[in-house]
């Protein structure tokens, strides 16, 4: 592909900002970036010598932004728990356990399965994260690394500001831009208000993001209302961590003020469905949060709350919660959707001048989802073109056959082509036995 690579054939999905839909389209990768796009017929016509990959019966789409996730090994371990006795029984033994190994294992696992479900960028908060930078770099993904840092009395097995400084200036925007580094606090209850402060000063110094937990559960709300008489988005601004730079997680229970806040100083809010029904944290006012003018994107979470980083699952979600608490079938319609989990994403972490959408001249970071099954079909052209909504409502992330990031191929008819997907999944079964068993002593009883 060293003269381009002319996806052709297939329905390209745009995400630009009228949501064009091309059916029987094509798109020139040249140079790592998007050369053209078009009718099929036209750019066949105009690119005659370049190499051709035959899309036709497929959906041409831009590459999926995870907004949060946690890269980790205990998935399926610690269910049905609510979510500050999971945290405290499990989650934050296993932080005490995890290894610099452990974490490239976990993170090298995490990473594959994004790319294997045709997410191309990842906002992921996790440990030892120069490690995650190396397993980003080596696969070929397109990252965002916000270390779980905190400095609350007792808890100095997590991550300190010095270390997320450091790793700013050692990783940040290195891989050719591809990976970065922001500035990452766990949440209230575990983060002084100084920590808040020295991060909000740290990013602006570096000119870097920052990334953090908002509420999920009502409880939890309540008591930092009662204990210090304010919201917890209140918290954040009187912190000084609100602003466009800051993506809070979750945001489940939010009073109008705290709504209003987040619109007034350009803060997005990564929305994750799936986590807040498993965990019973609620479900997020996001249609109001939208017709604010917030700008809110799709998030995973790990493995440990979800359990799965698949973001075409994810995506179903979105509109169905929102329809059902509004009793609006009308609440979030599909293609809304599908700009949150692309262009919005991309957006929240300051990168929709380069990805999120197809559009000339932006980095081919973008995917291929085989419609050829029977979930996926009838494929409607014209007037009832189904494509989004087959997207939306009825695709997996078992269908994405193709994902380029960057225009460099990382998945080819589901093969992962730049690593070994069976090593990963070996080494990470191996890593997982051996942090069970490294956590095991400090499991309160
Ligand atoms: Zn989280």
């Amino acid at each position: 592909m060293e003269n381009g690579l002319l996806i052709t054939g297939g329905t390209v999905l745009t995400v630009n900002e009228s949501n064009e839909v091309i059916e029987n389209g094509a798109v020139l990768i040249e140079k790592g970036r998007i050369a053209d796009v078009g009718e099929a017929s036209a750019l066949n016509a105009k690119y005659a010598n370049v190499e051709r990959l035959d899309a036709s019966g497929r959906v041409v789409l831009p590459g999926l932004v995870n907004l949060h996730m946690h890269s980790g090994l205990i998935r399926g371990t610690a269910e049905d728990l609510p979510v500050f006795e999971w945290l405290t029984k499990y989650v934050d033994p296993k932080h005490r356990a995890l290894t610099e190994e452990l974490a490239y294992a976990a993170a090298r696992l995490c990473y594959a399965e994004s790319i294997l479900g045709g997410t191309t960028c990842v906002l992921d908060m996790y440990r030892f994260m120069h490690r995650c930078a190396d397993a980003a770099e080596r696969l070929g993904l397109r990252a965002t690394l916000a270390p779980y840092v905190v400095d609350k009395p007792g808890m100095d097995y997590f991550e300190t500001l010095d270390g997320n400084t450091r790793l700013v200036e050692e990783r940040n925007r290195s891989a050719n831009g591809r990976i970065r580094v922001w500035f990452a606090l766990e949440h209230l209850t575990y983060c002084t208000e100084g920590a808040y402060r020295r991060a909000a000063e740290l990013a602006e110094k570096y000119d870097t993001g920052i990334h953090t937990h908002g509420e999920e559960s009502i409880e939890m709300a309540r008591r930092l209302k009662a204990e210090t008489g304010r919201w917890p988005v209140e918290l954040f601004h009187d912190r000084g961590i609100l602003g466009p730079r800051t993506v809070l997680a979750h945001c489940v229970w939010l009073q109008e003020s705290e709504m209003e806040l987040l619109a007034k100083t350009g803060t997005s809010v990564a929305h994750c469905p799936v986590s807040n029904l498993k965990l019973a944290s609620g479900i997020a006012p996001v249609k109001e949060l939208l017709d604010l003018g917030v700008t809110v994107g799709i998030g995973t979470d790990g493995v440990k709350e979800n359990n799965s980083l698949d973001m075409l699952e994810e995506l179903k979600f979105v509109p169905l919660l929102q329809k059902a608490r509004l009793l609006d079938a009308t609440a979030i319609p599909a293609e809304t959707a599908l700009r949150m989990a692309t262009i919005d994403g991309a957006k929240a972490l300051g990168l929709d001048r380069e990805i999120g959408s197809l559009e000339i001249g932006k980095k081919a970071d973008l995917i291929v989802v085989d419609f050829r099954k029977p979930h996926l079909t009838p494929i409607i052209r014209g007037k009832y073109n189904n494509a989004v909504s087959n997207l939306v409502y009825a695709a997996s992330g078992a269908d994405v056959s193709h994902v380029f990031v960057g225009g460099v191929p990382l998945l080819k008819e589901r093969r992962l082509l730049t690593d070994d997907a069976e090593a990963i999944r070996l080494e990470a079964q191996e890593a997982a036995e051996k942090l069970f068993e490294l956590r095991e002593p400090y499991i309160p009883v």
